[in-house]
């Protein structure tokens, strides 16, 4: 495994892997990694010649600069996970090899960015779009693989690599979970044992919601019993809980069409922000 640090050292080594017509998977992490970011290398390892693994906390998408600095780090763990896995590349830049300048470039991505993480995050949406961009640029994946857990954000790329034609296939990978229904984040590091047990309530609230719709419910119902649910636990702090269009991920009223949704979740625990989601298909 090989580690690249500089972004012209690493354009020629894909020069000469594209010139060997090798594919390359492209998986984007901020480290601290965990058996989700393990299960889209292990595809990324099945589907393409070379698999490039990049770790890098972007500080332009982080709108609160404590979680920034008490971003979990576990490099040499992290180096050693990857390296028995067998991936080819670590692409791990130093902020100031990405950021030589703070971009004065601005995405902003309309309706997709008006409900979720993007209404409470402010900013956090072209920071993720542009450290993409920046990484499709420079390696050039064939395929990038995103994990379910960030739906949102997968949407936005989604809508990035189609607005701007890039040429690359975008892979969706589903939530890795322990085993009490907890979504793994690398943020859960920072919970205490306690913490990550009542966190496991997040996903049930969502189970318990998903089923109610399979059975017929009312979307409202649905919602609302989710919310009630979690209210019995007061160390969880919820900041949305927003069933949204799978498609679009316009929020769903009366007059919503489709039968794909998903239900979104927000919230902290112990100070701690997580968020997790559910696909609905009625
Ligand atoms: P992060 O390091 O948190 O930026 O995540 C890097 C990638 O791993 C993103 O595409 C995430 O959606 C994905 N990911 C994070 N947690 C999980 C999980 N529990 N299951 C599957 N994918 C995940």
């Amino acid at each position: 495994m090989k580690l690249l640090q500089e972004s012209d050292h690493s354009r020629s080594i894909i020069k000469g892997l594209k010139s060997a017509n090798k594919t390359i998977g492209l998986v984007p992490t901020m480290g601290a990694l965990h058996q989700g970011h393990i299960s889209l290398v292990r595809e990324s390892l099945i589907a393409n010649n070379v698999t490039i693994v990049t770790i890098f906390v972007n500080p332009i998408q982080f709108n609160n600069p404590e979680d920034f600095e008490k971003y979990p780090n576990s490099i040499q763990d992290d180096l050693d996970l990857l390296e028995d896995l067998g991936v080819d590349y670590v692409f791990m830049p130093a902020v100031s090899e990405m950021y030589a300048e703070d971009p004065i470039i601005n995405l902003s991505f309309g309706h997709l960015e008006k409900v979720m993480e993007g209404k409470h995050r402010p900013g956090h949406f072209s920071g993720v779009a542009i450290i993409v961009a920046k990484l499709f640029n420079i390696l050039a994946p064939d395929r990038a693989y995103f994990g379910q857990k960030d739906l949102q954000q997968l949407k936005i790329i989604e809508q990035m690599v189609s607005d701007l034609s890039m040429d690359v296939d975008l892979i969706m990978m589903p939530i890795i979970r322990e085993k009490n229904g907890l979504a793994m984040s690398s943020r859960n590091r920072r919970l205490s044992r306690q913490g990550q047990e009542i966190a496991s309530q997040i996903s049930s609230s969502l189970i318990m919601a998903h089923d109610i719709l399979i059975k017929g419910g009312e979307n409202s119902e649905a919602v609302l019993s989710a919310k009630v649910y979690l209210e019995q636990y007061q160390e969880i702090n919820t900041e949305y809980l927003e069933l949204v269009s799978y498609k679009d991920l316009r929020p769903v009223t009366a007059d919503t069409q489709t039968n794909r949704l998903v239900l979104c979740f927000a919230g902290y625990v112990e100070g701690i922000r997580l968020i997790d989601n559910v696909i609905v298909s009625k």
